[in-house]
């Protein structure tokens, strides 16, 4: 009966963690995973969690119970704020519906059955490049994907142009996923004045819009100035269209194993003439049905601790914090990278390391170069040429540097 299941190659990321485990060399360095590590090279606890699970576990009422299918009402609730704004009008106009996911993912595929079921036959677009699961998320639920043009190799800056026309040309209605700041892989993304033109496209087109919020305080360690792009666009849309957030707490909270995140769905004010109530039950309702067969109801122990830090206020200074310390750690890193490759008379030009920002460089390097880096130095990033900045410390920076030179050089 299994004879003729063929067996898939391994997921490209994850091999490449295998590898670096299996290899003996000291000085082998990580930048392919996109999770924060400390100047040591090690995972991170946030102090904001240490604090929270202090908090959490000399609670005498704390238990394991399940939570409802839609999740935390202190996460979901919290959570929408963190993303829309305090002073959000759709939050004040009761048009957000707000449910707990199995981290970022989990919110990508809920958004994915969602458009499947009731927006049949839509395209959804995603940038050239993208993450490398976006496609596999909702292709396997039937949703065909195309892309749209973002990263121009030749000037290593964004396509804009090729961005709104492929805005302007997509069938009207289709959905199109937006990276709400640091961009993955590229770490490359618009300016503000850029957003105002390709939201302003989306709004002329019909678009959906879907955020992928992954990364917010990531990339310049405020969540108000990463939430720019999605608050732009829930104003933008607050006449016309839905609008898709699927939010992740894996890389801003260092949570990554516990799967804690958000799917919100803003309801424009004027849906027909169907009261906003009415509309925001019934999907809260049905993103519960999906969620009730898939997962029966989501996990408990993530959003207790993100819940915690969302609804203390010195919880959340520490957190904010705990942001600008990791993404000011990265943007050191970008610097010392740069320098030591023009101090080195690396041929080419560096710059976008320093100008890109989260987590991620796309570094130019070319897939060959990569091989090398890992195979003569032991240097281990994504084919693509994409590297993991949080990867690199003030000890393995030099290593790094030397090995790019050597790979570019020869
Ligand atoms: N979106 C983007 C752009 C990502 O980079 C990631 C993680 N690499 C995710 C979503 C999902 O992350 P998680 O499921 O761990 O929250």
């Amino acid at each position: 009966i299994l004879n003729n299941i063929q067996e898939l190659p391994g997921d490209a990321l994850f091999a490449i963690k295998q590898r670096l485990a299996e290899d003996p060399r000291s000085a082998k360095v990580d930048l392919g995973i996109g999770a924060y590590r400390d100047e040591d090279g090690k995972p991170w606890v946030l102090p904001a969690v240490r604090k929270a699970e202090t908090l959490i576990h000399s609670d005498a009422s704390f238990n394991h119970e399940y939570l409802g299918i839609a999740g935390l009402p202190a996460l979901t609730s919290g959570a929408a704020k963190v993303i829309l704004g305090d002073d959000s009008s759709a939050l004040a106009e009761k048009r957000v519906v707000s449910a707990q996911s199995l981290s970022g993912t989990g919110a990508l595929h809920i958004a994915a059955k969602f458009i499947q079921k009731f927006l049949p036959g839509k395209l959804l677009y995603v940038s050239d490049p993208t993450w490398a699961n976006h496609v596999s998320i909702f292709e396997s639920q039937g949703v065909k994907t195309a892309t749209y043009p973002y990263w121009d190799a030749a000037t290593k800056s964004l396509d804009l142009e090729g961005f709104i026309k492929a805005i302007e040309s997509s069938p009207r209605g289709s959905v199109f996923l937006l990276h709400a700041c640091a961009h993955n892989p590229t770490g490359l993304d618009p300016t503000e004045a850029q957003w105002e033109k390709i939201l302003s496209a989306c709004v002329k087109n019909d678009i959906i819009p879907l955020f992928d919020s992954a990364y917010q305080g990531f990339a310049s360690g405020s969540l108000t100035n990463d939430a720019f792009a999605v608050r732009l666009g829930v104003k933008k849309f607050a006449e016309s269209a839905p609008i898709f957030i699927c939010q992740s707490f894996a890389k801003n909270v260092g949570m990554y194993g516990e799967r804690c995140g958000c799917i919100h769905l803003i309801v424009p004010r004027q849906e027909s003439n169907v009261n906003v109530s009415t509309i925001t039950k019934a999907v809260a309702s049905q993103i519960s049905k999906i969620t009730r067969s898939e997962v029966s109801n989501p996990p408990a122990y993530g959003a207790k601790i993100v819940a915690k830090i969302l609804n203390n206020a010195e919880l959340t200074e520490q957190w904010h914090k705990d942001m600008v310390t990791m993404s000011q750690r990265i943007t050191k890193m970008r610097h010392s990278l740069r320098d030591k490759l023009l101090e080195l008379q690396t041929p080419g030009n560096w710059d976008h390391i320093v100008n890109q920002c989260g987590m991620f460089s796309y570094t130019g390097l070319t897939k060959p170069m990569v091989e090398r880096l890992e195979k003569e130095h032991g240097v281990y990033m994504v084919a693509s040429g994409r590297a993991s900045i949080a990867g690199l410390n003030e000890k393995n920076v030099e290593h790094v540097a030397k090995a790019i030179n050597e790979v570019v050089r020869h």
